[in-house]
């Protein structure tokens, strides 16, 4: 329940005591606090004794308490989005995140074992020795290796060593593809009506390990916990399990645009890196984005798609420079230059 209290304290301040004005803190039933006319802050209900020794509705004592509590608020938070930032690879943007790859992980399998039984229900999930099933977990795995060292990049890697990758089909017009945490990517058959070759799937699965790389799925299940504060504390106050309905709806939300972006920048590097010819990146990302398709997570940004290509494109010298010294010529160039 660390996690948690990472929460409470950057939601309720350094620690859940009485003395917080939040809905968290309501909800807690913890004291609140109020701000009088003179600018004084109070702890407890109007005209209650908030604090033994003082007089009724604070005075000035209970003003410097607040300040104090205040402060420590506001230091308590500010030490805990500090402690918990961390650095993307590649890009090296800095983002908040709450939760550690292993609590990450619970939650991801958690709904990624509902997903595989109700597809598997529904009769839509394809066994693991189909051909196209095949064919994924073949691509995806040879990406996937590639994104366990990734050392040269800088930013927080370790997270990659520990994965276990799976690739899943799920038999649907969907033109689709997602990654849950701890390396469960599905993919809907509807990919392959729309792509027209393997490096254009290449592109595809490298940009799902991206967003793994970029630990984008902690990010946003980190937005979800600070923005919805009720859900947060329900479980804190219920005692519920850590693997919640609610953080679990993080995983749901669509990624930002940066998120996106990023994915497509390190994807097409992890592509590149794995041997699959990057000039592909551009045109399946350009392909997805064609008339009549639907919108898929790694085009959520839609109807910017253009611009995602053409940013796609600006990363094409680098990938492409990756890809000719290793694996063009069998490594030659990476060899003796
Ligand atoms: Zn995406």
């Amino acid at each position: 329940m660390k996690w948690l209290e990472g929460v409470v304290s950057v939601l309720a301040g350094p620690r859940a005591v009485p003395g917080r004005s939040t809905p968290l803190g309501r909800l807690l039933g913890l004291r609140t606090k109020y701000t009088d006319s003179s600018g004084y802050t109070h702890f407890g209900k109007r005209g209650e004794l908030p604090i033994p020794g003082r007089g009724a509705g604070g005075g000035r004592g209970g003003g410097a308490f607040g300040y104090l509590v205040g402060g420590a608020v506001v230091v308590g938070g500010a030490t805990t989005y500090v402690s918990h930032l961390e650095t993307i690879p590649y890009t090296n943007r800095r983002h908040f995140v709450l939760i550690s790859p292993d609590q990450e992980r619970a939650l991801g399998s958690k709904m990624y074992q509902d997903l595989l039984a109700q597809q598997r229900k529904a009769g839509k999930l394809l066994p693991q020795g189909h051909k196209l099933t095949r064919l994924v977990k073949g691509i995806g795995s040879k990406i996937a290796k590639e994104a366990e060292d990734l050392s040269d990049w800088g930013g927080k890697v370790d997270h990659m060593k520990k994965l276990k990758w799976e690739f899943n089909l799920v038999d649907s017009p969907e033109v689709n593809a997602f990654v849950l945490p701890g390396g469960k990517v599905v993919v809907y058959t509807g990919l392959f009506g729309v792509l027209k070759s393997k490096e254009e799937l290449a592109m595809v699965l490298a940009h799902e390990i991206a967003h793994t790389v970029a630990r984008h799925n902690a990010e946003k299940i980190t937005q979800q916990m600070t923005s919805t504060v009720l859900a947060a504390l329900a479980s804190l106050a219920l005692g519920a399990d850590f693997v919640s309905t609610p953080l679990i709806l993080g995983l749901q939300l669509p990624y930002s645009r940066q998120c996106e972006n990023e994915a497509d920048a390190i994807g097409l590097q992890l592509m590149a890196r794995a041997c699959f010819a990057p000039q592909n990146g551009p045109k399946a990302m350009s392909r997805l984005s064609g008339e009549g398709n639907a919108m898929p997570e790694f085009l959520s940004t839609h109807p910017h798609s253009e611009t995602r290509v053409s940013n796609l494109k600006k990363e094409l010298g680098k990938a492409s420079e990756v890809y000719e010294s290793k694996c063009l010529l069998g490594g030659f160039r990476a060899r003796f230059f």
